[in-house]
């Protein structure tokens, strides 16, 4: 059985395709990359829009097959900005309609957990999602996946790149930031905000340009920067391991590439006799192919959705999915 996803939450757009054991076949993405400010819900819907189609081709392409054999196709539900999911459900309701085959719509936040699972050798693990838009702490308890811990305000990839935006960098400054903190060994004074389970940037982001307008060096923020912020991820990250009961801890979204978190995060781990697994850096950053394998376990476990149960939600929570199909 093959699936086709597509991805489009927010600045990236992804075409996937999976087979039935989870062997990635395909995944292709292109990315709206903002001139300045940050993105812009409409614009990025005008790229997916552009983009989508080529895609598909590119995706079939690499597959080495013909739009025949996808079975399912499935595409990102929510949660995400609006003019975009709803440009991609487009796209995947006029595929699926052409080629007679089910269409199943997909919780962003589960898919990147059920990649993991696919493609890694955990089981049942805690999932640190740390992305540009989301920071959550998401586990597998009683039927559902319940988020354990989340930020109060901005996603930390956003605090990354907001705050490399005002100092002149690039967009996605994620992965700047940690090739310069690898020149930075002073640690700045920021403030470490860990509310119970849940953390906060803002005051960090704010914190970091004041130091920075004061004359600090690029490459100490970036140190101090990583060193405070993934210090509160893996905190909270292990509160929740411990609280539940898990041991194995997942990593996903594109911040989760970078390797001073995983180090941490690692260290942890192991120091409470757990296991950390992060999967390859194209199945971390928002993509199709995560989307086409969630897609098909759900149809596997006999999700069924009409057109009318296709509608996106800005809003989709990850505990409103009943996981049927573990
Ligand atoms: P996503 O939203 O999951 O597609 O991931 C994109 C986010 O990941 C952006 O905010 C990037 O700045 C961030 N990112 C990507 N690679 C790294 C890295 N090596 N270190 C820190 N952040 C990263
Ligand atoms: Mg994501």
């Amino acid at each position: 059985m093959l699936a086709l996803g597509i991805e489009g939450t927010a600045h990236t757009v992804g075409v996937g395709i999976v087979d039935g054991s989870c062997r990635v076949l395909a995944n292709v993405y292109g990315m709206i990359k903002p001139e300045k400010g940050g993105i812009h819900p409409r614009e990025a819907a005008n790229h997916h829009a552009e983009a989508v189609v080529p895609l598909l081709q590119k995706a079939l392409d690499v597959a080495g097959i013909g739009p025949d054999a996808v079975d399912i196709i499935a595409f990102s539900q929510g949660p995400g900005l609006g003019p975009c999911l709803r440009t991609v459900a487009t796209a995947a309701r006029a595929l699926a309609l052409t080629l007679r085959v089910p269409i199943v719509g997909v919780n962003h936040c589960v898919a990147h957990l059920e990649i993991g699972r696919g493609t890694t050798e955990c089981e049942d693990p805690a999932l640190l999602y740390v992305s540009g838009g989301n920071t959550q702490v998401i586990a597998f308890s009683r039927g559902r996946y319940r988020v354990f811990g989340e930020t109060l305000d901005i996603g930390i990839g956003n605090m990354l790149d907001k705050f490399g935006r005002e100092v002149g960098l690039p967009f996605p400054s994620g992965p700047i930031l940690e090739k310069l903190a690898r020149d930075g060994s002073i640690l700045l004074p920021l403030p470490y905000s860990v509310k119970g389970m849940d953390v906060a940037f803002s005051g960090m982001f704010t914190a970091a340009l004041g130091l920075r307008r004061d004359g600090a060096r690029l490459e100490e923020l970036a140190f101090s920067i990583q060193e405070v912020a993934f210090a509160m991820l893996t905190e909270v990250t292990e509160r929740a391991m411990a609280h539940i009961g898990k041991d194995e801890v997942l990593l996903g979204g594109g911040v989760a590439r970078n390797r001073r978190l995983q180090e941490m995060v690692g260290r942890m781990a192991s120091d409470r006799g757990a296991r950390m697994f992060v999967p390859p850096g194209d199945l971390c950053i928002d993509n199709g192919a995560m989307i086409a394998w969630t897609g098909l376990e759900m149809h596997r476990a006999g999700v069924r959705m009409s057109l009318d149960d296709t509608v996106v939600d800005q809003r989709f929570r990850t505990d409103e999915v009943a996981v049927t199909w573990r």
